[in-house]
C-alpha cells in the first residue's frame, strides 16, 4: 500500500470506498464508521498529513477544496447544513494521517458543545 495510508489506497482503487464526488485535486467518500446522520470524509488527492505540512500547492488545492464543498451540499443531502472538522494530532483523536475534512449533517448537531 503506497504510503502505508488507506486514503492513498481507496484512491488507487486498492480498498474499495463510496465516492460521491471526484475532481483533479480531491475525492468525497463516505465515512466508513459515520459519526453522524451524513458523514463524508474530502480527501485531497496528495498525501500530507497535517496542516502544518502544506506546499504551497497544498494550500491552493485545500482553497478550492474548502470554496467546492458548499457546491456539492446538495448531492450530499445536506441542504440543512453541515459542520467541518480537521483532526490535527493525536490529542484531536486522528487515526488516518493523511489530511482529510470531516462533513457531518444530516440531523442536529447538538454535539459536542462548541
Ligand atoms: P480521523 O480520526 O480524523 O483521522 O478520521 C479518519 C476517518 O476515516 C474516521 O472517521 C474513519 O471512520 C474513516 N475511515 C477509516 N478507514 C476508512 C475507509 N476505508 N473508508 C472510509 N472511511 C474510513
Ligand atoms: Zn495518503
Amino acid at each position: 500500500m503506497k504510503n502505508n495510508c488507506v486514503f492513498c489506497a481507496i484512491q488507487a482503487g486498492e480498498i474499495p470506498s463510496e465516492k460521491f464526488y471526484e475532481d483533479e485535486r480531491m475525492i468525497v467518500i463516505k465515512d466508513i464508521e459515520p459519526k453522524a446522520a451524513l458523514h463524508y470524509l474530502a480527501i485531497p488527492k496528495r498525501h500530507y498529513k497535517l496542516l502544518g505540512e502544506m506546499t504551497e500547492s497544498d494550500r491552493e488545492d485545500l482553497g478550492k477544496i474548502f470554496a467546492t464543498i458548499p457546491s456539492l451540499a446538495e448531492k450530499l443531502g445536506l441542504e440543512g447544513g453541515y459542520r467541518l472538522i480537521i483532526n490535527q494530532g493525536d490529542d484531536a483523536g486522528q487515526t488516518v494521517f493523511h489530511l482529510h475534512i470531516h462533513i457531518l449533517g444530516g440531523q442536529k448537531m447538538d454535539f459536542p458543545e462548541l
